[in-house]
């Protein structure tokens, strides 16, 4: 399948990380209208215009793949637009629109793309859209289904909801983000709940139809452990969102032609080096499958250049204590290993776990209450701060500063002797006992 050659900056400025902290901001103030009466504001009668934030937002998305072309240019780099394949040349080479290319060094960074099940598997499937489509909407949904656990359905879900949109998320198992620390899966699984979105456990899509309005009826058939399977028909959905993993943009490069492998997934094998088993060709980022996280792909792409470029050969990207933030409400942020991972590998005995869940000064005042909570998971006899889950009010910034000092080895005792700043969330994480 080809790659977009249309616009630069790849999923996380055109279809990802960029709009949809835009949009999640939009939300952001979707929540805090409800805590202005309170504050002493009286704000009777807001109304929510998507279009308005929509045309802003797409024209910051325009003023970026511009900063990055005139950047590319500003470097004396070509760019050529088009699908690029490999070709049977004996050196590596690259075919676009006719013409060939060859040189020392070739990196692959294609990225992904959002899975859909096909509509062999599930009737009518492709009646659906994914994050990129959700890009394109028009106006807010009045009646949304996501469909998956994991970052993007959570986030997807949570603007949708905040923003106005009825919305229904259809999950596998009894909890959304799995493979987080549980404190995370189960406190976000509630805080969507308390949002008013409508958790469907154990359930799966069986069809999808037009419905007689010209929208979407979705069946559902949800198998709860020890119940009888049932079926419902969730009607007139105006945006099905699938959100259920992401694959690899890497079919269609004819990567077989120069015996560069994939995994069965279609992720290209690299290395630590990120080198494929081409020699002289490269791979970064989500095509991969590793980390698939925009600072992720660009740490690894520089540990690359200065390794080819500037002799450093040891110059590698070490994928330990990785942040990272997903855009909830409250926003979560987690790095390092989970109290299950952390047990795992040094012991229950070895393992010791601070956790705190307190209500914010901000919520004080406010009739809504939103908790914010907390792990702290150390290992060892120095007490190694070896990972942190948090989800809160400001847990999003808060976390990186945390991850630099876990990254440096920080101890409990490290956390303990720092003075607190007062008053905040943040002192939590200085003052736990
Ligand atoms: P994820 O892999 O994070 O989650 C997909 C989840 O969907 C799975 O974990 C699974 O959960 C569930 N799922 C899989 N198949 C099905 C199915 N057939 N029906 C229902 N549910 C299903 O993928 P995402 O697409 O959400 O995100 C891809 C990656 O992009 C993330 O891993 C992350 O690295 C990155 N990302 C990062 C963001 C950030 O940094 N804020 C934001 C968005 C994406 P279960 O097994 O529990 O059913």
């Amino acid at each position: 399948m080809p790659i977009s050659p249309k616009r630069l900056g790849g999923t996380c400025v055109n279809v990802g990380c960029v709009p949809k902290k835009v949009m999640w901001n939009t939300a952001v103030h979707a929540e805090f209208v409800h805590d202005h009466a309170d504050y002493g504001f009286e704000t009777a009668g807001v109304k929510f215009n998507w279009r308005t934030i929509k045309e802003k937002r797409d024209a910051y998305v325009r003023r970026l793949n511009d900063i990055y072309e005139n950047n590319v240019k500003k470097a004396r780099i070509d760019i050529i637009r088009g699908y690029g394949k490999f070709t049977a040349d004996p050196e590596p080479t690259i075919e676009v629109n006719g013409k060939k290319y060859t040189a020392p060094h070739i990196l692959i960074a294609t990225g992904g793309r959002p899975a859909v099940p096909s509509d062999s598997e599930i009737p009518g499937a492709s009646l659906g859209m994914t994050s990129d489509g959700f890009f394109d909407l028009k106006e807010l949904p009045r009646r949304s289904v996501v469909v998956g656990a994991g970052y993007i359905a959570v986030e997807m879900v949570g603007i949708l909801s905040t923003l106005g949109s009825k919305s229904s998320l259809l999950i596998r198992h009894d909890k959304v983000l799995r493979t987080f620390d549980s404190l995370i899966s189960t406190n976000c699984t509630q805080e969507l709940e308390n949002a008013g979105v409508d958790v469907w456990k154990h359930t799966q899509v069986k069809r999808v139809t037009k419905s007689p309005c010209g929208l979407l009826d979705v069946t559902v058939a949800s198998v709860a452990p020890g119940h009888k399977p049932t079926e419902a028909v969730i009607r007139d959905v105006d945006c099905l969102l699938w959100a259920v993993g992401r694959e690899p943009s890497s079919d269609g490069l004819g990567l077989e032609r120069v015996g560069v492998r994939v995994d069965p997934k279609g992720h290209v094998v690299v290395d630590e080096y990120q080198n494929t088993t081409r020699r002289g060709i490269y791979a970064v980022g989500d095509v991969c499958g590793r980390a698939l996280l925009t600072p992720v792909a660009i740490a690894a792409g520089r540990k690359l250049a200065h390794r080819l470029f500037e002799g450093k050969q040891d110059s590698r990207l070490d994928y330990e204590n990785i942040p990272t933030v997903v855009f909830s409400h409250p926003p979560i942020g987690t790095v390092g290993l989970t109290e299950e991972e952390a047990v795992a590998i040094h012991g229950k005995d070895k393992v010791k776990i601070y956790n705190t869940s307190f209500t914010p000064l901000y919520h004080a005042v406010t009739q809504r209450k939103v908790k914010c909570v907390m792990k702290l998971v150390c290992a060892g006899k120095e007490e190694k701060v070896v990972g942190l889950h948090m989800q809160g009010l400001g847990c999003d910034e808060m976390l990186q500063g945390f991850a630099v000092a876990i990254k440096m080895g920080a101890t409990k005792a490290d956390l303990d002797n720092t003075v607190a700043i007062h008053p905040t969330s943040a002192e939590e994480l200085v003052t736990l006992r």
